[in-house]
């Protein structure tokens, strides 16, 4: 509930005796609603509440979907919204791949997955965790995996103390009887309404942290998997079903790589918490990793770089070769031209501006990209002032910015650049040979 929400059942928005009297320990009680919404404060603090709003309260206090820590502060759920562009999603989907702990190959396959990382777009990407078929030797089996800072997800039949006494281990067993309520406890089925007797038949027993496991997706349609998990989620977030408020878990079974990403790519869209793969291939996860970062990206907070400049093939060494270039922060234009520039051999000065994360004719158009903003840049920066060739490539599609410029900075020579990143080494070796000599 927002402040406004609050206030009209308080005795300040109903208009009648006690308004304002100060009893909750803020001066109004608008100041107090305010607190309230921010979690800032207890209702319990006004004597003076009505039934009505503590139980619009408590209402809106249920959480959608509990936050579940996999370890190695890889969270998991926490999510409030059934579409990103509603607010944001909070956790991205995780990634398990499953071992067995007899697996001959065990720690070859370990390290592969321990290794494995890609960065994209500023941000670096690793498998979360093993999912571990216990077929005995399991306990020096779970050590390795966690020297490896790899998050596990245990399937047992057999629970033993040992277990309990390791830190973020979740078990997945058909009994929970001698497991600690502390632990996560993975609650299986592969029909829905069976998952959610389940989910409060273990509740109930007094377990507070739980992943949902919607099995046996290989012997049913994309389809009813697809609608399952989008009921399951719609149950959570919009009716706040406590039964499905917690985290929904996936394996993919399948080990055709093509079919494995098409199944994978609609579980993270549609709305698997956590997927285990059985298969692990570097290539496969290059894409799924790139469809997961677009779609848990935060709307409102484009992805973005700092605005300064990047220095690219040593250009402070280089004053009588080096050149400028010059566009946005946002993180992939940013990425795109630097890894071009990067590839070449010509000493690089990349100004990047500071356009609040908008692509080029975005931020042109918000006035976020401006030649006042490029002249205060160019001037600000003394460097600048050493390089034999003052040239500034400014992005193709700012073309129309390049007299004004000219005007503002009359002692640079203005380039009006490429529309593409891919096209900028070809520039480049063109310009070299035209302009600077080299
Ligand atoms: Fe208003 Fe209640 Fe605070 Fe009094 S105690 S000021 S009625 S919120």
């Amino acid at each position: 509930m927002n402040a406004i929400e609050i206030f009209k059942h308080l005795p300040g928005g109903l208009k009648i005796e006690n308004a304002n009297c100060k009893e909750c320990g803020f001066p109004t009680c608008m100041a107090f609603a305010i607190k309230l919404a921010s979690k800032n404060t207890q209702i319990e603090k006004c004597p003076f509440v009505s039934k009505e709003l503590k139980q619009l309260f408590e209402e809106a206090n249920i959480i959608q979907q509990h936050e579940i820590n996999l370890g190695n502060d890889i969270k998991s759920g926490g999510e409030t919204v059934m579409f990103r562009h509603e607010k944001t999603f909070v956790n991205p989907t995780r990634f398990y791949i499953t071992l067995s702990s007899n697996d001959i190959h065990f720690d070859t396959k370990l390290n592969d997955i321990a290794d494995y990382e890609i960065e994209r777009v500023g941000e670096t990407f690793k498998i979360d965790g093993i999912y571990l078929i216990d077929k005995g030797n399991i306990n020096e089996t779970i050590h390795k995996i966690k020297a490896k800072s790899l998050n596990v997800i245990l399937k047992t039949k057999k629970i033993t103390e040992e277990f309990e006494n390791v830190d973020n281990i979740i078990i997945e067993a058909d009994e929970f009887l001698d497991v600690k309520k502390k632990n996560t406890i993975v609650v299986s089925s592969d029909n829905i309404e069976i998952l959610s007797q389940k989910s409060d038949t273990v509740q109930k027993e007094g377990f507070k942290s739980l992943i949902l496991k919607y099995e046996n997706i290989e012997n049913k349609d994309i389809k009813s998997v697809i609608n399952d998990l989008t009921n399951i989620r719609f149950e959570a977030i919009e009716n706040k079903n406590q039964a499905f408020a917690y985290p929904v878990m996936t394996r993919i079974k399948e080990q055709d790589i093509n079919k494995i990403a098409a199944i994978a790519s609609l579980l993270i869209c549609r709305y698997s918490n956590v997927i285990v793969f059985d298969v692990f291939d570097k290539s496969l996860f290059s894409g799924l990793f790139t469809l997961r970062q677009n779609i848990f990206t935060n709307p409102q907070k484009p992805l973005q770089v700092e605005s300064k400049i990047y220095e690219i093939n040593n250009p402070k060494e280089n004053l009588d070769k080096a050149i400028v270039v010059m566009t946005t922060n946002f993180a992939l234009t940013y990425f795109a031209v630097a890894n071009e520039l990067e590839a070449i051999d010509t000493p690089t000065f990349l100004l990047i501006t500071p356009s609040d994360g908008m692509s080029v004719l975005t931020a042109w158009s918000a006035e976020k990209f401006t030649a006042d903003m490029v002249k205060k840049m160019v001037n600000e920066n003394e460097i600048l002032n050493g390089l034999k060739h003052k040239i500034i490539i400014i992005p193709g599609l700012l073309a129309s910015m390049k007299e004004e410029l000219e005007e503002i900075l009359p002692n640079w020579k203005i380039i009006v650049g490429t529309n593409e990143a891919f096209e900028i080494p070809q520039f480049i070796e063109k310009l070299n040979k035209q302009i600077i000599n080299v």
